[in-house]
């Protein structure tokens, strides 16, 4: 049998791989695409989606404690994980049906196996070991989690790829790390009713984030009662009756049901074959590319958290669009990396864009900064005891808002808009021009009238 020729080959169905196999498709490219696991990639089957799903679940616990003031008595309620893990499965599975027939429809040809480079323009299906020949090579392989160090019983924990599917409900779980994945996680597992310790090396949660978000979203957690233990990392994990023993670093002991590691994601690019091609690598294994996203190897491109640039799935989408255009719809251009609006689903949840006051005062330009921290309306007759804060950082001279971070009820849904303000250079007199929404939270963010500092 003669071999295949194809124009793309897309390793990888996830976010960027989609896209990209989509969009070159309609342009009118030959293209395979094949997937090791299920089309959708993370966000679709063991991300995005099912994280926010599990985070509605947990929000309904709060909407019933707090109707009660609202004048609603209720009944007994009870919450059954299998159910919600049943129908998140269907869901996800749909969403997954929707993914590969677009794919499809727009005539791409979808290999379900595991891939690799066999050379520059050459790609070997691992199920059949078929070659097939591509004018090019796209890399969407995305990113796993990362297990740390290996301590003794490290087996017995689980990531988040488990967490979605566990068959049981953790009524005690031990959750390490302080990234967005850890917080949202044990934040969502509080909201359901478990006992949650997060244990992290750091002094403070989400790296990178603004400071003071950084210190209200701990004030919050400790509020809805997770043992925050900073300075510490799990030493070694054993099975007792029914649950698992952990160690941390300073001695202490925690018992609990399940112990969840969220220590970050690895680019996937081992036994890819790209050592066979020399494709370069950085030194956490993520594939170098220039600004369209092509390789060192100029037949073969990268997109999405496999690059390891801003790992989010609208980004990947982004990047996997600019490639098919750029390289097969004769119309190039390629990703804004900057002023990127990215939500935590945290509980209370957070909406950022733009720069930190940290990052800000680092550029030693003169900045004010207009803040604010107030009890939502919501909250007077729920009785709940929680704080939205608000913070615009601002560019002394020009007047130009450079970042804006919410943490509160729909901060996600906010922060969406404030990134359009931000990417049209909106100042603050623009702000300060836009009249209010009321009765809202968002309301805030355009009566911010007197800096709460200056620096
Ligand atoms: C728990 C969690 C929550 C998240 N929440 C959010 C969120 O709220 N918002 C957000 O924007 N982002 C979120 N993300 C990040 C988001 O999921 C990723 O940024 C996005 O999926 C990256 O897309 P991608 O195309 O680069 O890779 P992926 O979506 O990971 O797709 C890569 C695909 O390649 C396949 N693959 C790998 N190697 C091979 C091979 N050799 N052959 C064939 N197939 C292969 C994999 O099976 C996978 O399906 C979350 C991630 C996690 C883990």
């Amino acid at each position: 049998m003669s071999r295949r020729e194809v124009d793309l080959f897309v390793i990888g169905a996830g976010s960027g791989g989609v896209r990209a196999a989509r969009i070159a498709a309609q342009h009118g490219a030959r293209v395979m695409m094949a997937e090791e696991y299920r089309v959708g990639g993370t966000c679709v089957i063991r991300g995005c989606v099912p994280k926010k799903l599990f985070v509605y679940a947990g929000r309904f616990a709060h909407d019933l404690e707090d109707m009660a003031g609202f004048g609603w008595r209720v009944g007994e309620a009870e919450f059954d994980w299998l159910t919600l893990v049943a129908n998140k499965d269907k869901e996800i599975s749909r969403l997954e049906a929707i993914y590969r027939r677009n794919a499809e429809n727009a005539g791409v040809e979808v290999v379900a196996s595991r891939a690799v480079v066999a050379g520059p323009n050459t790609v070997r299906i691992l199920s059949t070991g078929e070659e097939v020949d591509a004018r090019y090579i796209l890399l969407a392989t995305g990113a796993r989690p990362a297990l740390g160090p290996a301590i003794p019983g490290c087996e017995l924990a689980i990531t988040s790829n488990e967490a979605f599917n566990l068959t049981h409900f953790p009524d005690r779980i031990l959750v390490q790390g302080a990234g967005y994945i850890a917080v949202e996680f044990a934040g969502l597992f509080r909201a359901l009713g478990s006992d949650v310790t997060l244990v992290y090396r750091a002094d403070k949660v989400l790296r990178g984030f603004d400071g003071e978000i950084r210190d209200h979203l701990e004030a919050e957690m400790t509020r809805a009662g997770i043992h925050l233990t900073p300075g510490r990392t799990i030493t070694a994990i054993e099975v007792i009756n029914g649950g698992k023993r952990v160690t941390l670093s300073d001695g202490a002991v925690v018992e609990v049901d399940d112990v969840m590691l969220a220590l970050g994601r690895i680019p996937n690019t081992a036994h890819l074959g790209l050592d066979t091609v020399g494709v370069k690598l950085d030194e956490v294994g993520a594939v170098v590319v220039d600004e369209i996203g092509c390789t060192n190897v100029p037949s073969i491109y990268a997109v999405g958290d496999v690059t390891n640039r801003i790992n989010l799935t609208p980004v990947a989408i982004r990047e996997g669009h600019a490639f098919a255009d750029t390289v097969f719809g004769n119309r190039p251009w390629t990703v804004d990396h900057s002023l990127v609006a990215t939500a935590v689903f945290s509980e209370p949840e957070i909406g950022t864009v733009g720069l930190s006051e940290e990052v800000a005062r680092a550029l030693g330009r003169p900045i004010d900064i207009y803040s604010t921290s107030f009890r939502p309306l919501k909250a007077t007759l729920s009785g709940r005891e929680t704080r939205t804060f608000m913070k615009l950082v601002v560019d002394k001279e020009s007047d130009v808002v450079l970042g804006c971070h919410i943490m509160g009820d729909a901060a996600s849904e906010m922060i969406q808009l404030a990134g359009v303000a931000l990417g049209l250079k909106a100042k603050k007199a623009d702000f300060d021009r836009t009249i209010a929404v009321h009765p809202t939270s968002a309301e805030e963010l355009v009566t911010l009238r007197t800096p709460t500092r200056s620096v």
